[in-house]
């Protein structure tokens, strides 16, 4: 089996199962609690918490709030910084359904929402977020890296120029897929608020956690007993933050060499694919993460192509992740200006940590035997 899919979900890493392993056993205390059992389970919870605030350098522990994962973090982001006066939100047209639904509802609210368009390539110009920018705008939310096409966006370079504007929106990012490969770093040039989610990064689903500048308010999207300081109520998952908290380690720790393996892979991956069949990479020759690779088979479909791949061993990816079991349409390729046509031919194959220049050749030989055989 070679999975191709860790834009999905990545397996667990053995440091992550190890961490959680305690807290899955004996140690399973509530931390909301005063005895020691629940104290055992908050000393687990903010030692994760301080690991992760040091692996982003993060000024202070309490900047990291938990959540239920990626989505929640994007949902906390958008709607928790702009809600306490109505304010604007400004965000582009290839943000994961996370940030722009919560733009949707906000904007069901009343809320202003501007979602800026992208090149063909799937960038976002920084002078078109800030020509989006008015005095009503509360966040500016720009994705580090994109899901499906893994294309960099200039968040730095939007991060200046909507404060030098004078601006006193909020900036989010959701480095969900990029916090893998590139460097994710809180200080004062870099956005007041950071989703991650630990299941991109081989840690458990259902946890992570948005950095949240000192200083910024947020409105809980989520209300009830006031875990995490009121910004998130909700008993703690104490396992999956541990783990989470491991997971977030070890990325860090291994940041370099992923990048090296995961790029070799997907560039050996891509050259072996070319000289088997006609391949067109979706974002050119954009940057985006080394493990996405997002490519169309002129005249292939990619749905069964799709099939095929799984009936040979292989695990991949089109459109949008599927929420049904059925492909949708890509919100992403059609702001990229892709037409349909186009892009029902189009499939993302992500690598992984284990994989390497030799997992991306014997990639390409299968994946080239069954594009040759349904061409
Ligand atoms: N943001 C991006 C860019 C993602 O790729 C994903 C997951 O696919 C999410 C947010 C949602 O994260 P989670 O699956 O942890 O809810």
């Amino acid at each position: 089996m070679l999975y191709l899919d860790h834009a999905a979900t990545t397996p667990l890493r053995p440091e992550a199962r190890a961490a959680m392993a305690p807290l899955l056993g004996d140690q399973f205390g509530n931390p909301s609690g005063v005895h020691a059992t629940a104290r055992q389970a908050k000393n687990a919870i903010e030692e994760a918490r301080e690991c992760i605030a040091q692996a982003i350098g993060a000024t202070h522990p309490l900047e990291i709030v938990f959540t239920g994962g990626g989505t929640e973090a994007d949902n906390l982001a958008v709607l928790g910084s702009s809600w306490p006066e109505r304010g604007g939100i400004v965000a582009t047209a290839v943000e994961h359904a996370a940030v722009l639904e919560s733009a949707r509802f906000a904007e069901k609210n009343g809320q202003p929402v501007s979602v800026v368009e992208v090149d063909r390539l799937g960038r976002v110009s920084p002078l078109d977020v800030a020509a989006a920018v008015d005095e009503r705008t509360a966040v500016v939310s720009v994705m580090m890296a994109n899901n499906e096409t893994g294309v960099v966006q200039p968040v730095a370079e939007i991060a200046e120029l909507v404060r030098s504007l004078g601006s006193r929106a909020v900036i989010h990012t959701d480095a969900v897929q990029a916090f893998a490969s590139l460097s994710v770093v809180a200080g004062p040039a870099s956005p007041d608020l950071i989703s991650v989610s630990a299941h991109k990064i081989g840690g458990p689903q259902g946890v992570g956690f948005l950095y949240v500048r000192d200083g910024v308010q947020l409105e809980p999207v989520v209300h009830g007993g006031g875990q995490e300081l009121g910004r998130r109520s909700g008993t703690h998952n104490v396992a999956a933050i541990v783990g989470l908290g491991a997971a977030v380690a070890a990325t860090v720790a291994d940041r370099d060499g992923y990048r090296e393996r995961v790029g070799a892979a997907r560039d050996r991956f891509e050259s072996e694919l070319r000289s088997m069949v006609e391949i067109q990479v979706t974002s050119g020759d954009a940057e985006r993460l080394a493990s996405h690779s997002h490519l169309r088979f002129p005249g292939v479909a990619a749905e069964t192509l799709l099939v095929r791949l799984d009936l040979a061993g292989v695990a991949a990816a089109a459109g949008a992740a599927c929420h049904s079991g059925a492909i949708e349409t890509s919100h992403v390729l059609d702001a990229m200006g892709i037409a349909p046509g186009v892009a029902a031919e189009s499939i993302r194959f992500s690598f992984g940590r284990d994989d390497d220049a030799s997992s991306g050749a014997a990639a390409a030989r299968i994946v080239g035997d069954v594009v040759r055989g349904l061409s």
